[in-house]
C-alpha cells in the first residue's frame, strides 16, 4: 500500500488560506481577509484579483471548468459547471476567469424545489460567493473542476438555498452574544462563532445486491425483507474490527476528504451489521455545512469504485439500527472561550451559565422548531424506533450539573449546600467531568461538556437546516436576557434570576434519564413536552405565529420564505411517500408474485408426479401449497388495495391534507402488503426469490 504523507496531502486541493498568502498580493490578501473577518461586502477590484489567482492556482492542478456550487432547497448540492475557455476578437480561445464570475453567476434553477417562491416565467436565480467558505477542485475521472462554495437567491432576494438562512442565523447569534458578553463585562472578544462537528452514520451493501433491489435504487430504503436469524443482538459489530474491504474502502475515502480539506477524524463500526461512522473535527457551521455535503458525496462516489453502495438513507433496514447525524453545536469567540465551557474564571462561568440557560429556555419555547429541523419521510422511520432518540425533544444536562443549576435558582446560601458544591461557589463551578456529562447516548439533544449534541438529526439531511434552527432560537433567547443584565446593578444577582426563572418555566425540557423507555413517553406527555411522532404533524410548526414571530424578527426568514418552506417540506413528504408506493407496487407484481407462483408452480408438479406415482404421502406439499395459495391471495389483495389507495391519494390537491393522506392511508397499505411479501420471503424457496435478502445484504459486505 502507498505510503501517505498526511501534510502534504491535506486541503492539497483548496484554496486555502494558505495558498491565499502565497499567490495574493498583500494588500488584496488584507482586504479580503478583513471582508471575511468583518464580514463587509466585497470589492469589485479585490474579487477581480481573486478570481484571477485562483484561475491560475485551479489551472495549474489541471482544472478546466469552474462552478458555483450551492445548497438547493433538494437539501444536495448543484453545480452548473462552464469551462475557462473564452473567445478572443481574433478568433482564439485564452483562459479567463473574472471577479465577476467568482462573485456572481446566474443560475437557471427553475427546477429547483423553491416552494413557489418562483414562477417559471421569471426563474432567475442568482448564486452569490460565501467567500467565507474556501473554494476547492473537485476531481475524479470526469476531470478536475473548481467549485466556489455559494449561496443561491431568486432575483427578488429571497434565499433559495439552506446556506444563506445558516449565514443569516450565524451574525444573528453571533450578535446576540456578543451583547451578553459586553452586559458580563466582556471588552476583548469581537466575535462569536458558531462550531458545528457532524458525525456521519451510513450503511455500506455490495453493489450488485444493491443493483438488484429497485426500492434501494429508488428509494434508499429497503421496502421488503425479513428479518435473516441474526440481527444487532449480539452487537458484536459495534466498534468491532474492521473488515479488510471496508478498511480499503475508509482508507480511500479519507484520502480524498483529507484533499478536500475536510478533517476526517475517527471512523468506526456502528452498531448494526454493515453500519459505520465518520466524525470530522468541527470547524466554522457553514464551512462544516459544506463539508458534510462533500462528505456524503464522497462516500456515495468511493463506494462505487469498491463494488459498494453507500446508503445514507435513515432507516434502510427494518428490525436494525437507522442512521443519524449527530450534529455538535456550540459556540465561540475570537479568543478562544467556548461559551459553553464552564471556564476557570468567575466571569466565564457567569457567561456559561446565562448560555446554557439560554439553551434550556430556547429549546424549550421551540422544541417543535427543533423536531421540525430533523422531521423527513425517512426520519419517521428512524425516531422512535431500535436504538433512536424518541421523537420527543428533551435536554440531557447530566445530574451533576443538573443538580447545580438547581441550587442556583433556588438561590440558597453556599452554606447549606454540601462541601463540594459549597467549593464551587455560584461563579466558580466545578470540572464537570466529561464522563459525566456524556453518559446519557438516549436523549435527543445532550449537553457533551462543551458543546450540545443534537442527535435527533437525519443522516441524509442537509444540517444547516437544525443550525439556522439552533443558532435563531438561542440567538432571541440571549437578547432577551441581555435586556435584562444590561443595566443590572449586581451581575451575580441577575444571572441567578436569569438561571431561576429558565428552570422554573423550562425546566421540564431536562430529562436524564432513559429517552428509549416507554416510561419517558407517558412522562413527558405529562410535562406536556410535545411529541410529534410524524413529520406531517409538525410541519405546521413552521408557519405558526411564534415561528414567524421569531424568524423575521431577527431576519433569518421572512414570512414569505416561511411558507416557501412550509410548501416545500410537504411536497417532498408526500413525493417521497409516492415514490416508495409505486416502488412496492412494482416489486411485488413483477417480482415477487411471479416469483411465488413460480415457487407454487413446482410445489404443484411435485404434487401431481408424487401422486401420479400412487405410493408417496403428500401432506406436507399440498399442506404448503395451501400455505402458498393463500398468502399469494393475500398479497394480490393487498397490492389492490394499495394501488387503489394510492391512485385516491395522487388525486388529492396540492398542500398539507394530500401529506396527511399519504400518511394516514397510503403508509398503512404499504405496511399490509410488506407484511404478506415478508412472510412469503420465509417460505419460498430462496433460490427463486426476486432480490437480495436481509441476509445477504447486512453480512456479505
Ligand atoms: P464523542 O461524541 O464520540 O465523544 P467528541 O465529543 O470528541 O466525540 O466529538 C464528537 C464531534 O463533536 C466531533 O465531530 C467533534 O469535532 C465535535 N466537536 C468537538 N468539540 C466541538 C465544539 N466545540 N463545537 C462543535 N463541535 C465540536
Ligand atoms: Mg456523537
Amino acid at each position: 500500500m502507498e505510503n501517505i504523507k498526511l501534510s502534504e496531502l491535506f486541503s492539497k486541493n483548496v484554496f486555502d488560506d494558505k495558498v491565499m498568502r502565497e499567490r495574493l498580493p498583500k494588500s488584496t490578501y488584507k482586504q479580503l481577509h478583513k471582508t471575511i473577518d468583518e464580514g463587509l461586502e466585497l470589492d469589485p477590484s479585490v474579487a477581480e484579483v481573486v478570481a484571477n489567482a485562483m484561475k491560475d492556482w485551479a489551472i495549474e492542478h489541471g482544472a478546466t471548468h469552474f462552478t458555483h456550487w450551492f445548497q438547493p432547497m433538494n437539501g444536495r448540492t448543484a453545480e452548473k459547471h462552464d469551462s475557462f475557455l473564452s473567445p478572443t476578437s481574433d478568433g482564439r480561445v485564452i483562459m479567463e476567469f473574472s471577479g465577476k464570475e467568482l462573485i456572481k453567476g446566474e443560475a437557471d434553477g427553475s427546477s429547483f424545489p423553491s416552494g413557489g417562491l418562483r414562477q417559471t416565467f421569471e426563474a432567475r436565480g442568482y448564486t452569490v460567493w460565501d467567500c467565507t467558505s474556501p473554494a476547492f477542485l473537485k476531481e475524479d475521472i470526469s476531470g478536475v473542476a473548481l467549485c466556489i462554495p455559494t449561496v443561491f437567491y431568486s432575483h427578488t432576494g429571497e434565499a433559495l438555498d439552506k446556506k444563506a438562512p445558516l449565514l443569516r442565523s450565524m451574525e444573528v447569534i453571533e450578535e446576540a452574544a456578543l451583547r451578553v458578553l459586553r452586559a458580563l463585562g466582556d471588552t476583548e472578544s469581537k466575535k462569536v462563532i458558531t462550531t458545528i462537528g457532524a458525525e456521519q452514520e451510513y450503511f455500506l451493501v455490495d453493489k450488485r445486491q444493491y443493483q438488484q433491489r429497485k426500492d434501494l435504487i429508488f428509494t434508499g430504503r429497503t421496502l421488503f425483507g425479513a428479518m435473516p436469524p441474526k440481527g444487532q443482538e449480539m452487537e458484536d459489530h459495534y466498534y468491532g474490527s474492521i473488515k479488510e474491504k471496508i478498511g480499503k474502502f475508509m482508507r480511500e475515502i479519507d484520502i480524498e476528504l483529507w484533499k478536500l480539506g475536510v478533517p476526517s477524524k475517527t471512523k468506526h463500526n456502528e452498531v448494526a451489521p454493515a453500519q459505520h461512522e465518520l466524525a470530522p473535527i468541527f470547524a466554522t457551521a457553514n464551512v462544516a455545512s459544506d463539508q458534510n455535503q462533500l462528505v456524503m458525496e464522497v462516500l456515495q462516489k468511493v463506494a462505487n469504485r469498491h463494488d459498494l453502495a453507500c446508503l445514507l438513507h435513515e432507516k434502510p433496514f427494518r428490525g436494525v439500527n437507522g442512521s443519524g447525524k449527530h450534529d455538535n453545536w456550540s459556540l465561540v469567540t475570537d479568543t478562544g472561550i467556548n461559551l459553553f465551557s464552564p471556564g476557570k474564571q468567575p466571569k466565564e462561568n457567569l457567561s456559561f451559565l446565562i448560555f446554557l440557560a439560554a439553551t434550556i429556555e430556547a429549546v424549550d419555547k421551540h422544541a417543535d422548531l427543533l423536531r421540525l429541523s430533523a422531521a423527513t419521510a425517512g426520519n419517521d422511520h428512524r425516531l422512535g424506533g431500535n436504538e433512536a432518540p424518541p421523537a420527543i425533544i428533551s435536554i440531557f444536562l447530566g445530574d451533576q450539573l443538573t443538580e447545580l443549576l438547581y441550587h442556583i435558582a433556588r438561590g440558597e446560601e453556599m452554606d447549606d449546600l454540601t462541601k463540594e458544591v459549597m467549593e464551587m461557589g455560584v461563579a466558580t463551578l466545578p470540572k464537570l467531568k466529561k464522563e459525566v456529562t456524556d453518559r446519557n447516548r438516549t436523549s435527543p439533544f445532550a449537553f457533551t461538556g462543551n458543546k450540545f449534541e443534537f442527535r435527533m438529526f437525519p443522516s441524509s439531511g442537509c444540517i444547516s437546516e437544525a443550525n439556522v434552527i439552533m443558532n435563531t432560537m438561542v440567538a432571541e433567547t440571549l437578547h432577551e436576557f441581555a435586556d435584562k443584565l444590561e443595566g443590572a446593578e449586581d451581575l451575580q444577582k441577575a444571572v441567578n434570576r436569569i438561571v431561576r426563572h429558565a428552570l422554573k418555566n423550562h425546566g421540564r425540557i431536562i430529562f436524564n434519564g432513559n429517552g428509549y423507555s416507554e416510561e419517558w413517553v407517558e412522562e413527558a406527555a405529562r410535562r406536556g413536552l410535545p411529541n410529534y411522532t410524524s413529520t406531517v404533524d409538525v410541519i405546521p410548526a413552521l408557519i405558526s405565529q411564534k415561528s414567524i414571530d421569531l424568524f423575521s424578527k431577527l431576519k433569518v426568514f421572512s414570512e414569505v420564505e416561511l411558507h416557501s418552506r412550509y410548501e416545500i417540506l410537504i411536497e417532498e413528504y408526500y413525493k417521497t411517500i409516492n415514490i416508495e408506493a409505486r416502488t412496492m407496487l412494482s416489486m411485488a407484481k413483477t417480482q415477487i408474485m411471479p416469483a411465488v407462483i413460480n415457487y407454487m408452480t413446482q410445489v404443484a408438479q411435485n404434487v401431481s408426479i408424487m401422486t401420479s406415482l400412487e405410493k408417496f404421502n403428500i401432506d406436507a406439499q399440498s399442506e404448503m401449497l395451501t400455505e402458498l395459495n393463500t398468502l399469494l391471495n393475500s398479497l394480490k389483495r393487498a397490492i389492490d388495495e394499495l394501488e387503489i389507495v394510492h391512485k385516491e391519494t395522487i388525486q388529492i390537491e396540492e398542500g398539507l391534507e394530500k401529506a396527511q393522506a399519504f400518511r394516514n392511508n397510503v403508509l398503512p397499505k404499504m405496511e399490509a402488503l410488506r407484511e404478506v411479501a415478508d412472510k412469503l420471503e420465509t417460505i419460498v424457496d430462496e433460490k427463486i426469490w426476486p432480490i437480495p435478502t436481509y441476509s445477504e445484504l447486512l453480512f456479505r459486505v
